[in-house]
């Protein structure tokens, strides 16, 4: 009987394994994790399952029974220590699994803290897995001082989770503004406005100089040199993919695991999808952390696992939900020089479309669903509406798609 492994038991491990039962692969599966929890869907964490309006359940992505019905053996608790890719193998400490076809989907892990600044006082917490949340969650009590460190989606999710529980907010930025890497000048604008109604405290140009405390963190110095009084802190300065395995087997790494266009790293019969995986994307090489390229990459490579030599094309679409907002993103913003904002027909929407030349790349939608699929649907198609086009309020955007 052939056997695929798949390291990684998050969202792109459950969805190869599930898309192989689903066209129909009939040999032995094995889904490998280091947590020890059922695979789970990480958006929430930093949402609704923060806020506590989400419960533990509901996180994962589908029941137990689901995976002994699938006849998906799930080896949870088991990190993956080794792989020899001449005899085929993977190792859980002692123990030896032989492979047929093997994936990484190890995903990636957040940067912490240096330890010489205070990164390993307890009450510093990065968002990366439920364990994460679980142990920090019982520091969110009304009145308590927060700091978090980083002013990308994940710090600002966490900030408006705060906010909404009665928790005196601080985000410290250092580059010049909240979301500087991700977005524009506007929609930057548009979450430092929501957060500042929502009385969180944004320093932006600011960042961490060192924690202090004795045992658990009590005081935050900025590099400005104010001081700050915390009950804890926060951090969501970023991640990296997660690599060292792959580069221990001697795969190639550029970015994260570099793979061709159909999911295959440089060492055969070893494929790669999600946060892990850096793929080609145009005329470039890309990396996406998110939801759907997890499950539409790590579908992609199911079937070609199976041989259907089908290239990876990537739609790039992402969200985030602070407070009331919903942001939906379409597209990659990478090279614009000229963004349009259009208003939306509620109070409050409002959407930033980036354009390079003539030609749109993406669209930042806030409350505003309409933007958000139709400028995904006209990126998709090609298609690069004038940008004084789009930022008329006459323009009836459906009549766009035609
Ligand atoms: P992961 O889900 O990280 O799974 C990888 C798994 O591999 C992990 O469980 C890890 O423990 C395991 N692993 C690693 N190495 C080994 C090993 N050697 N042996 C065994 N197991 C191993 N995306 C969106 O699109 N929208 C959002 O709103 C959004 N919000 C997010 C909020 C938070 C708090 C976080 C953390 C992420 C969010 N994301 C969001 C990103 C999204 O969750 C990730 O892009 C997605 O989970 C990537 O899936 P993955 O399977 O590649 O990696």
């Amino acid at each position: 009987m052939p056997h695929i492994i798949v390291i990684g038991a998050g969202q792109a491990g459950a969805s190869l394994t599930a898309k192989l039962r689903n066209l129909g692969y009939e040999g032995d599966i094995t889904l490998i994790g280091e947590e020890t929890v059922l695979p789970y869907q990480r958006p929430p964490l930093s949402k609704g399952y923060l806020l506590g309006d989400i419960t533990r359940e509901r996180l994962f992505l589908r029941p137990e029974e689901f995976y002994q019905n699938q006849n998906i053996t799930l080896r949870l608790g088991s990190p993956v220590t080794a792989i020899d890719p001449v005899a085929k193998t993977v190792s859980i400490g002692d123990e030896t699994l032989t492979y047929d076809d093997l994936a990484l989907t190890t995903g990636s892990a957040p940067h912490h803290l240096p330890a010489s600044i205070g990164g390993e006082l307890q009450g510093v917490h990065v968002v990366r897995t439920l364990a994460d949340i679980d142990a920090m969650q019982p520091e969110f009590a009304a009145g308590k001082n927060v700091l978090i460190v980083g002013g990308g989606y994940i710090g600002l999710e966490a900030a408006a989770v705060a906010a909404k529980l009665g928790l005196n907010v601080t985000l410290v930025e250092m580059a010049d503004r909240i979301l500087q890497r991700v977005a524009a000048p506007e929609t930057s604008d548009y979450f430092r406005a929501l957060h500042t109604s929502h009385e969180v405290n944004i320093l932006e140009g600011v960042g961490l100089d060192h924690l202090s405390g004795d045992g658990r963190v009590t005081l935050a110095t900025l590099t400005n040199g104010d001081t700050l009084d915390v009950d804890f802190v926060i951090t969501g300065v970023g991640i990296k993919p997660a690599t060292a395995l792959a580069e221990s087997t001697g795969i190639m790494t550029d970015n994260g695991i570099k793979t061709d266009a159909q999911g295959r790293t440089s060492v055969a019969d070893i494929w790669a999808a999600g946060d892990c995986a850096s793929f080609p994307y145009r005329d470039t090489r890309i990396r996406l952390e998110s939801v759907p390229n997890a499950i539409d990459q790590a579908e992609v490579v199911a079937e070609n696992m199976l041989g259907a030599g089908k290239d990876y094309i990537a739609t790039p679409w992402f969200w985030s939900d602070q407070y009331d907002v919903k942001l939906q993103i379409a597209g990659l913003n990478t090279g614009y020089d000229t963004v349009v904002t259009r208003a939306g027909e509620k109070p409050g929407a409002q959407s930033h479309w980036y354009y390079r030349g003539d030609t749109l790349l993406a669209v930042d939608a806030m409350n505003d669903a309409r933007a958000y699929m139709i400028g995904k649907r006209l990126i998709e198609a090609g298609k690069s509406p004038a940008p004084e086009v789009i930022a008329s309020p006459e323009t009836d955007l459906k009549a766009l798609l035609k």
